[in-house]
């Protein structure tokens, strides 16, 4: 038995850097308001996974107060522990888990790790617990988690589900493997997340199951190709909305029906905001609708995707068809303003 035989979890209602996937608990608020406050934006590209590594089992509220017993300690995104694995804070801020030697760091010319990845602790049953060198298998459900984490970042970072070959490319990683001291870490001799978790996520079936969710999740076949692409049939049609200043919030809005041509199943959205957070947009009535998300940091920023209109052909002047919500989650302290451009269709 593998992970790949579970059911696919419910499909998330956003993917947002502050939100979580089903069994995960949202909880990003955890550690203290003032070193939240201090950390900076950052947008991830690799995911790193660890172990806890304690004497013995840990719960939840203890890796978190003890995270909060000092502002260098280990701070990790995610802190999948009993009885209510979470995400601990926003995806969108740098935590402290997993930091690069700065020979590395310039052989490479990138900034510490820390600053271009999302870090989740899983639990383990203790090097005094039977533990031993390998700290044991993941616990209760926390490798479905783990994959479904996966799956769900992502989609929020546009990251790849694959082991990525060169240090600082986008993918899924350990603590010490495939790079060992010092690429993630500044410990000599570490060995987390030990063998068998380091087996199941590189080459078991943890990747697997994340790919398999992320694809029933995005409505897409799960192999890749080329010749599936969808290509331009129209680029005539687009339609402008604007928004803001806007807080935190969920905003609806509509495409003109004028500009929801029959055969039209996917459009491609252009974000253009100012201000300092990330928006989701979903079709309003479908379930397997793409999300969409911009992330921004500060002045005017541009992103772009493709959403799904509907699951079928719809027809003109649909105007169900093309109703939006917008999910915003403003993390600065003022108020974001936004526009959303329609550009375009695939049939
Ligand atoms: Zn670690």
């Amino acid at each position: 038995m593998t992970l790949l035989s579970n059911p696919i979890p419910h499909r998330p209602r956003v993917f947002l850097p502050g939100d979580v996937p089903a069994g995960v608990h949202k909880d990003i608020h955890a550690y203290r308001p003032t070193w939240l406050a201090s950390r900076p934006t950052i947008k991830p590209r690799v995911i790193v996974v660890h172990t806890n590594g304690g004497s013995g089992e840990g719960s939840y509220d203890g890796a978190i107060n003890w995270s909060n017993g000092g502002d260098s300690r280990t701070h990790a995104h995610y802190n999948l522990n009993a009885p209510t694995p979470s995400k601990s804070m926003s995806t969108a801020l740098r935590s402290i888990a997993n930091s690069t030697a700065s020979s590395i760091e310039q052989e490479y010319g990138l900034p510490d790790s820390s600053f271009w990845s999302i870090s989740i602790e899983t639990a383990d049953r203790g090097y005094k617990n039977g533990g031993g060198v390998d700290l044991g298998d993941f616990l209760y459900d926390h490798d479905e988690l783990l994959a479904r984490i996966i799956a769900y970042e992502s989609i929020v970072w546009d990251i790849p589900i694959v082991v990525p070959e060169r240090f600082g490319d986008p993918g899924v990683v350990t603590h010490t493997e495939p790079w060992p001291y010092p690429y993630f870490t500044t410990v000599s001799g570490k060995t987390c997340p030990g063998t068998t978790k380091k087996d199941r996520v590189l080459r078991g079936d943890i990747l697997p199951r994340a790919r398999q969710i992320r694809a029933a999740w995005l409505g897409e076949p799960p192999t890749e190709g080329e010749e599936d692409m969808p290509k331009y049939v129209n680029r005539r049609n687009s339609d402008t909305r604007k928004f803001g200043p806007v807080k935190s919030g969920t905003y609806k809005f509509a495409i003109s029906p004028q500009y929801a041509p029959a055969t039209a199943q996917m459009a491609v959205m252009t974000f253009t905001a100012k201000g300092q957070g990330h928006i989701a947009v979903r079709r309003i009535g479908d379930e397997q609708a793409n999300t969409a998300v911009v992330n921004t940091s500060g002045g005017w920023e541009n992103g772009s995707q493709m959403v799904a209109l509907r699951s079928e052909p719809m027809a003109w002047g649909d105007v169900d068809a093309a109703h939006f919500e917008v999910v915003v989650e403003n993390s600065g302290a003022q108020p974001m303003d936004f526009v959303v451009d329609v550009q375009g269709y695939w049939g």
